[in-house]
């Protein structure tokens, strides 16, 4: 009989710990997962999922506007915010109860309550006021949304964990932040008919991506009505009869009914007991893992978001599956961070893998660049002007893509199929010999037969 009550006790029951827990389970562990809010974790609860869905909601408002250049006459329309947060809150509470019943029937045990390391092998429960033992623990907590908490008035803030909640829609939101939270939010209020602006400390919204990719989203975002406010900060926040007034530090004043502070998001180890058991932290408060997602204590694991190293759910998945090969299935496993596809999902969306422009020009020394910018088929009728964006970025002495970043609809599905060709490493010859879908967006990807421009570094 085992000297510990689990083989494995994860603390955490979102994307990274969900998937390690069943598939430990499945490999014969003995496990338990501890949740002090809601099985599913940020992405099912508070994250990707009820966001996707507002984004649905809330382009319906440009479809009823495209619809009208193709002969539609659509009624008067109008949004309920009630009704949309009630039935968004319904599907979530599904997906919770699916996850609960998929970990149950692994026999994975559930704790409802937060979970504190205390001592090398073991955990107090503090929900349940008893300890727990385990040969292995896995932590998987994930991060928490960062609020600028000296700021006067920051206590009328709300973030992304209470944005999926407001009871009432807003007249007048301020969006703090230029990341793609911050934005994608942006774009869900204004599709919604709030007045939105985004104020944002940078340059340029969207700081990482590609420049191209930058300036066409920014653009586009204005076009639909949305204010977007660089270089200018919060400086203050007051509460008033007529809602909130913010001040930012360039001088302006802008009235509001509600605030959401996306100022990126921290690891959430806060309480934990890691140093208890010294487990150790990196500058940025995340936990320090070796390839195979362990601490720097033998049998101590993290994964997921409260490692910062790609904070993404099919990320956190991937860690938390490799963790329960590495460990129970004899099959040591390490997860691949080169070539992730991902989407951001504004309006118009974002799909894109591998390096931008600049990344590319400090690791090569001749590139190719081909770009696209044109607009699609549907806006033509519909009498839309946005355009879409398509940029592949080649080295041109290998002939490999090294990056590609698109702007437009459903650009984050064509990123997935990209992800396949660049992870077997398509060159643009391969790309070239693929014949055209007709007529799509994505042909467009296959027929870019000119580069745009060409960087050679030595010529
Ligand atoms: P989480 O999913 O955050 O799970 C951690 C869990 O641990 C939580 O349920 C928490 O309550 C629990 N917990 C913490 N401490 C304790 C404790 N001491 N005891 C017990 N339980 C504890 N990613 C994408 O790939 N695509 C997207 O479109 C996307 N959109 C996003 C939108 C928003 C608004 C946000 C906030 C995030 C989004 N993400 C998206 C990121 C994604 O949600 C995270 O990368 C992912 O959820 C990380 O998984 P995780 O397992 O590390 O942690």
């Amino acid at each position: 009989m085992s000297d510990y009550d689990y083989d494995l006790f994860v603390i955490g029951a979102g994307s990274g710990g969900v998937r390690a827990a069943r598939m430990a389970a499945t490999y014969g562990a003995k496990v338990a997962i501890a949740e002090e809010y809601r099985v599913g974790g940020t992405c099912v609860i508070r994250g990707c999922v009820p966001k996707k869905l507002m984004v649905y909601a809330s382009k319906f408002a440009h479809d009823f506007e495209d619809a009208a250049g193709f002969g539609w006459k659509v009624g008067e329309s109008v949004f309920d915010w009630a009704t949309l947060i009630y039935r968004k809150d319904a599907e979530i509470d599904r997906l919770n109860g699916l996850y609960i019943k998929n970990l149950e029937r692994h026999n994975v045990e559930i704790i409802p309550s937060r979970a504190e390391i205390e001592a090398p092998h073991r955990i107090w429960l503090s929900g349940e006021e008893r300890h727990v033992t385990a040969k292995y623990i896995l932590i998987a907590t994930g991060g928490r949304p960062n609020l600028p908490v000296d700021l006067p008035g920051a206590e009328h803030l709300i973030t992304s964990n209470e944005v999926f909640h407001l009871e009432k829609q807003p007249d007048r939101v301020v969006i703090v932040g230029g990341g793609y939270i911050a934005l994608e939010f942006a774009c869900i209020f204004n599709g919604l008919g709030t007045e939105t602006t985004v104020l944002y400390r940078g340059e340029e919204i969207l700081r990482g991506f590609d420049d191209d990719i930058r300036s066409t989203l920014h653009e586009e975002m204005e076009k639909r009505g949305i204010r977007i406010l660089t270089k200018d900060n919060l400086a203050s926040l007051e509460k008033n009869e007529d809602g909130l007034t913010v001040k930012t530090i360039e001088g302006r004043t802008i009235r509001a009914d509600q605030v959401l502070a996306a100022i990126g998001r921290s690891p959430y180890t806060r309480g934990l007991g890691l140093n208890k058991v010294g487990v150790e932290l990196g500058q940025r408060g995340e936990i320090k893992v070796d390839d195979y997602n362990k601490t720097n204590i033998d049998h101590i694991f993290a994964v997921g978001d409260v490692t910062d190293r790609v904070n993404l759910t099919p990320v956190a998945i991937r860690e938390g599956a490799a963790l329960a090969e590495t460990l129970f299935n004899n099959n040591p496993s390490i997860t691949e961070y080169d070539n992730i596809a991902t989407a951001v999902f504004t309006q118009p969306e974002i799909g894109t893998i591998g390096m931008t422009e600049a990344e590319a020009t400090s690791a090569f020394d001749n590139l190719d660049i081909y770009l696209a910018k044109f607009r699609p088929m549907k806006n033509t009728l519909a009498g839309n002007d946005e355009k879409t964006l398509m940029k592949i970025i080649v080295d041109a002495d290998s002939g490999k893509v090294v990056g590609c970043h698109i702007l437009g609809p459903d650009s984050g599905e064509m990123s997935q199929l990209l992800g396949i060709a660049m992870k077997m490493g398509a060159t643009k010859a391969d790309f070239d010999r693929t014949v055209a879908v007709h007529p799509t967006a994505a042909e467009e990807l296959v027929t870019m037969k000119e580069p745009s421009r060409t960087i050679r570094k030595n010529a």
